[in-house]
């Protein structure tokens, strides 16, 4: 099918053949033609997949008659994050660069004047987070009563993030009578519940299995003890040809310590979580997507979505404690066909987050191990809690998600972690895996990464246990021999 196929106008098909897309991908071959006959789309879609053209192309076309009335919004687009709702706005100006309409981003952070300033020009396309959508909509800047098409993306993260009360709330200021496209990576019981409640007999398109990270990523996981979680950082980041990578971080707190840690290491680094300005996060970002920055440590909730053209590489910091969170992140990296790599590093407490990855995604994770640092296994006792042991209730575990998400994120990174004492011996912990073991080597090809050697416990039926490393064959690169240098402690 090509896009001249789907009743696009000559004009949106224009912007699309600038773009350079040669075909429509499946969720826009799916959903193009049923948007713009008018009806409600729930698209089971993740980002990557080329669902933002999929409602921005036909929204074009419905809106591109009629006009916009002042503080009245003929469509409303609502993202989780600030940077989501920036790149949707320039998606809508890439593809409506031939079509006459206004637009407005609302997102906290900005000044409030210039975004009421637009507001009273009239918007044919409003795209905002809920926060600053209900804080203007409060001083009676906005009036929601003409909104016709109502667009909530990445609807799954907006419940992580909490925020579904304010879309429920939203979506009650909005008219009956409207267009809904509801969009969401996962479609858990709650996502379905609100999906039923806001949409009207909706045409359900789903594109990829929810959980299906890119066939063309190629992932590993190295397992080594918290403290050497740094070292092997720097170490992979050298070892891989990183062109650009994103190193993920479970709290915003670590994001900006390990920035400040590879920084002092003499890498290109830049930071971006919740907590920073607006102003520093538009900058970060704009640095990182421009090429002056080859390192963004992020958190997950100022990364989700982002669209990184040709990102080489994602690196999981901490191992994800949301199974799903691995897909969204190893995602950042293999879009559009292209190849990338995504490595995992995790602590031996981590086992169970490991685990529960594998289950979701249905595959093992190759190991690998790299040269000069000390592999460590994990462990998949369930009482084990990761960093330090930490009381199952001071992860907020039991908690609903948006407050446990919350939680982690205020646990501060300096709490104890576990002595040497408290850890069990290696050995001990060995014994603690069960007597299935999930890890399972995969045939893989990870280059410049040595496979990890099979342990007998570990091993796959067919693979021989001939110790035998691979990898680098005789040839050790001189980094791997050159002793490191630690700054402050352990790096
Ligand atoms: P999205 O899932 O909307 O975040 O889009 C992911 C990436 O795919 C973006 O960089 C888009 O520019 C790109 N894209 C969208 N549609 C197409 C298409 N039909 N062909 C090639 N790339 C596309």
């Amino acid at each position: 099918m090509q896009f001249s196929d789907l009743g696009l106008s000559p004009d949106v098909l224009s912007a699309v053949a600038d773009k350079g897309y040669a075909k429509p991908t499946p969720i826009q071959e799916q959903a193009i033609p049923v948007v713009l006959m008018g009806r409600d789309v729930l698209g089971c879609a993740q980002t990557g997949t080329g669902k933002t053209a999929s409602f921005v192309l036909p929204m074009l076309d419905i809106l591109s008659a009629g006009r916009a009335r002042a503080r009245m919004p003929r469509s409303l687009i609502l993202e989780p994050t600030r940077e989501l709702a920036t790149q949707v706005a320039q998606s809508f100006e890439e593809y409506g660069k031939n079509v006459k309409l206004s637009m407005a981003l609302l997102i906290g952070g900005e000044s409030f004047t210039d975004q009421e300033k637009a507001l009273e020009r009239g918007v044919d396309v409003l795209i905002a987070t809920p926060g600053r959508l209900l804080d203007l909509f409060e001083r009676g800047r906005i009036i929601l009563a003409d909104t016709k098409i109502l667009v909530i993306d990445e609807a799954d993260r907006m419940l992580d993030m909490g925020f579904i009360p304010d879309v429920e709330r939203i979506v009650s200021l909005l008219p009956k009578i409207r267009q809904t496209l509801f969009f969401s990576a996962t479609m858990p019981p709650e996502i379905r519940r609100l999906a039923d409640a806001f949409l009207s007999n909706p045409k359900e398109i789903t594109v990829a299995p929810p959980a299906s990270p890119a066939e063309t990523v190629t992932q590993g996981l190295v397992v080594v003890e918290a403290d050497r979680k740094r070292d092997t950082l720097r170490r992979l980041i050298r070892h891989e040809d990183v062109k650009n990578a994103i190193i993920f971080c479970n709290r915003k707190r670590d994001v900006d310590i390990l920035w400040k840690s590879l920084k002092r290491h003499g890498f290109d680094a830049v930071a971006l979580h919740g907590d920073m300005p607006q102003s520093a996060r538009t900058e970060t970002l704009a640095k990182f997507k421009a090429g002056e920055a080859r390192l963004l440590v992020a958190s997950d909730v100022a990364a989700r979505g982002l669209d990184i053209q040709g990102l080489s590489h994602v690196f999981n910091f901490d191992v994800p404690i949301h199974a799903e969170d691995y897909v969204h992140r190893i995602g950042r990296t293999g879009r559009a066909g292209r190849p990338g790599r995504a490595f995992t590093i995790a602590a031996p407490e981590d086992g169970r987050f490991v685990q529960a990855i594998e289950q979701l995604i249905q595959k093992t994770i190759p190991r690998i191990e790299l040269e000069g640092v000390e592999q460590a296994e994990l462990v998949f006792e369930e009482r084990r809690r990761r960093r330090g042991g930490r009381k199952e209730a001071q992860r907020g575990e039991g908690k609903p998600r948006a407050e446990r998400k919350e939680h982690r994120e205020a646990v501060p990174e300096s709490a104890p972690t576990q002595t040497e004492a408290a850890r069990p011996k290696r050995r001990e912990r060995r014994q603690e895996r069960p007597a299935e073991s999930p890890v399972r080597m995969e045939n893989v090809d990870i280059d410049n990464v040595r496979r990890l050697p099979v342990r007998p416990s570990q091993r796959h039926e067919d693979e021989p246990d001939d110790g035998r490393v691979v990898g680098f064959g005789d040839h050790t690169p001189a980094f791997l021999v050159r002793p490191v240098r630690v700054a402050g402690g352990r790096g």
